[in-house]
């Protein structure tokens, strides 16, 4: 998905000046003023052209829509990247105002718009979690199972108990009638279309899924992570959406077997793989895979072939190894390229793509 070049707004503009709220109160007197449906849009701030797509998309259908903000501390484990995740208020907000101008703009030329970003929630972590856990009392959670232990939930064991807990309090905090969340994290649709059933909600809040939004023009999903890449693994990191496009051929030219859609993925990240470790240290980037998979778009379950009514899920998870010999004048990403960068990338096949 493409994102339209937009005039910049103008700078110091106070028409479409966003309320940043840190607490629950006063969030809530302006809510109470505002017209619904209300949306919400959840994020972690480092905001980019995938973030943006869902507010735009949240604005034309709702008159009220709220971003929060929070780098959410229980969907990180300890040995993950909670103190060095990028925090850009300043530059999220820039950005916020700018889509709030844009979308003012089209609405005078006769688009039609709904509303506007009305709020920003960005919380302290004392708000969000009144009780911080510790390890002797660890506190309240919410947890979705079995589908929360499997591909993600493989690799990072509390990462959808942080998410899913988080994301309740947000819906009790802004109380919602609609929420956006992105398909480039598809299993936490899954996860959170779970618990908004499990928990009786889905008749008084709708879930709603927008497309992954890519960089032009080699198609890496967009992600606040990238900025760890550096250029040398930035280059390498198609090779899951390439793996991932391939599967998906094979799919649209009839076949149903896994081993024939996800064989045609493994195939192209080995040779990736071969490629990178022909060459030398100063110039390679090895990765590992974590997982690909074939599975079920509802329940997440592996399938060994695709039921045409059903359609699934090809999704996979690489782990980018740290840069070797980082050369003097090369960019080695945020993070001087020591650390690992986890990818992760899906494409929904057949029936499973009507979300
Ligand atoms: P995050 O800030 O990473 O927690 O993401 C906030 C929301 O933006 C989640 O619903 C993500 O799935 C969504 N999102 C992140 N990257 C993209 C992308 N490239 N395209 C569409 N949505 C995205």
């Amino acid at each position: 998905m493409k994102v339209p070049f937009s005039p910049a707004a103008p700078s110091g503009s106070t028409s479409n000046a966003l309320s940043v709220f840190n607490t629950i109160p006063p969030l809530h007197t302006m809510l109470s003023h505002l017209p619904g449906p209300i949306a919400l849009v959840p994020t972690m701030g480092a905001l980019h052209a995938g973030h943006i797509s869902l507010l735009r998309r949240a604005a034309i259908e709702n008159p009220t829509v709220i971003i929060s903000i929070f780098v959410n501390p229980t969907q990180f484990a300890p040995t993950e990247d909670l103190s060095t995740y990028p925090r850009t208020l300043d530059a999220d907000l820039k950005l916020l105002n700018q889509l709030n101008f844009d979308l003012a703009q089209e609405r005078k030329q006769g688009e039609n718009i709904a509303g506007s970003i009305k709020a920003v929630f960005a919380p302290t972590d004392h708000v969000m979690y009144p009780n911080p856990p510790t390890a002797s009392s660890p506190g309240s959670y919410v947890t979705v199972l079995p589908i929360s232990t499997v591909l993600e939930g493989q690799s990072r064991p509390t990462f959808f108990r942080g998410v899913t807990t988080v994301c309740m309090k947000l819906f009790h905090i802004i109380r919602p009638d609609v929420v956006y969340f992105g398909q480039k994290d598809i299993q936490q649709t899954v996860v959170i279309k779970r618990m908004v059933q499990d928990f009786c909600m889905d008749n008084y809040l709708r879930v709603r899924i927008g497309p992954t939004v890519r960089e032009e023009p080699d198609g890496l999903a967009l992600s606040s992570r990238n900025v760890y890449l550096g250029t040398r693994r930035r280059k390498v990191a198609t090779v899951l959406v390439n793996a991932l496009r391939v599967a998906e051929g094979v799919f649209a030219k009839g076949s149903r077997l896994r081993e024939d859609i996800l064989g045609a993925a493994n195939e192209v990240i080995a040779q990736e793989q071969k490629i990178q470790s022909e060459l030398p240290s100063h110039l390679r980037v090895l990765f590992k895979v974590d997982y690909i998979s074939l599975a079920d778009s509802l329940t997440l379950a592996e399938l060994d072939d695709v039921e045409d009514g059903k359609g699934a899920i090809i999704s996979g998870a690489i782990k980018m190894l740290p840069v070797e010999d980082v050369q003097g004048g090369e960019d080695p990403g945020f993070g001087g390229g020591m650390g690992t960068v986890r990818l992760i990338d899906n494409i929904l096949l057949g029936a499973a793509a009507k979300i």
